[in-house]
């Protein structure tokens, strides 16, 4: 069997061949970075995978599938008496560069999959801090790390840089100021509505060339399904014979069937689905903050990560960052325009 994100094939001349398979090809490519960014623990991705459309995978499958040199264009050539067991190049199509892939092979290799940790094996079980290798140190770029020390009365926490620059900061405060970033991206429900309509007109307009093609191919349908009927109302009121009507109705149903395929192949009316998944996606962020503050710690990273898919940068008071969730930048950006400004971030009162 192919491995996950690819499919079996075969010519028409009968040569086999390996295609890649979608949507599970973008579904492992996603896995594999996640992996890499070290943001979730494995078995956490997996889950998170299988939450996207396409197959399911079970976590032996997923585990064997992150060492499968497939992925990165190779082909693993088993030992046979004589020969070593050897990597070779392959002839499909890679779904992901060799760098990811050794980047992922150090990340296993440095952790058990059964518990919950970061690459380098640290445990992500302390509550205190959400934020633990996302972030990253404005002056120097590493990972920030977190740990807490003894004053003399009482003790102290921080996320610190993980080299010696030392730079480091309240972890509670900057976990608070967390919060507020993630209400940019909130929304009262009242203006649900607006957000639903704005967003889906986009796309309508966007997707409009795809109904177009739709469009001219239905009427041709409905054009030839004319036709013949008006010729059997010729064949039965006895204005053709019965062998002109047959070499009518077999010539437009040759160009029927191919018509038949085309439209089912044009992907069915996106709309209705687009509709479902937007309405996922709004309750998604309706309240992220509140859910981010409920959340336990497994559930705040992935909320994180579904937000800022790369690493963000704390300079001290505010979080930066290189790549944002498209649909999350769309709210922000909308709720700018629609001058709905809460001013939320601006209560750092020490609790
Ligand atoms: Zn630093």
């Amino acid at each position: 069997m192919a491995p996950y994100g690819y499919i079996n094939k075969c010519t028409e001349d009968g040569r086999k061949y390996v295609a890649i398979k979608e949507p599970e090809a973008s579904n492992i490519i996603w896995a594999f970075k996640q992996v890499a960014k070290g943001h979730l623990p494995t078995a956490i991705v997996r889950v998170e995978m299988n939450k996207r459309d396409g197959r399911n995978i079970s976590l032996n499958a997923f585990m064997e599938a992150l060492k499968n040199v497939a992925y990165c264009g190779k082909l693993l050539l088993r030992a046979n008496g004589k020969e070593e067991e050897k990597i070779v190049e392959g002839k499909h199509e890679p779904l992901i560069s060799e760098e990811l892939f050794m980047k992922v092979q150090n990340v296993l290799r440095r952790k058990g999959t059964k518990d919950l940790r970061l690459p380098g094996g640290k445990a992500i079980n302390d509550e205190r801090y959400p934020l633990r290798g996302i972030l990253l140190c404005p002056t120097c770029g590493n990972n920030l790390t977190a740990s807490g020390s003894k004053g003399r009365k009482k003790h102290y926490y921080y996320y610190h840089c993980s080299s010696a620059c030392g730079f480091r900061h309240n972890s509670d405060l900057v976990n608070e100021l967390f919060e507020s970033e993630l209400s940019k991206y909130e929304f009262r429900p009242g203006i649900r509505k607006i957000l639903n309509t704005i967003i889906l007109q986009n796309f309508k307009s966007v997707s409009s060339t795809i109904k177009d093609e739709r469009s001219i191919i239905t009427n041709r349908i409905n054009a030839l399904n004319e036709r013949i009927s008006k010729a059997r109302d010729m064949f039965l009121s006895d204005k053709i014979d019965e062998d002109d009507f047959r070499d009518i109705k077999n010539r437009y149903k040759v160009e029927l069937d191919e018509l038949k395929e085309k439209l089912g192949l044009i992907k069915k009316s996106p709309e209705s689905e687009i509709e479902t998944k937007l309405s996922l996606a709004l309750d998604a962020v309706i309240n992220v903050a509140d859910r981010y503050r409920n959340a336990n710690l497994i559930d705040k990273r992935a909320i994180v990560g579904s937000i800022f898919p790369e690493k963000l940068t704390f300079d001290g008071t505010s979080f930066r960052t290189a790549k944002m969730n498209s649909f999350a930048k769309s709210i922000f950006l909308i709720k700018k325009e629609l001058g709905g400004k809460k001013k939320r971030g601006s209560k750092f009162e020490k609790s």
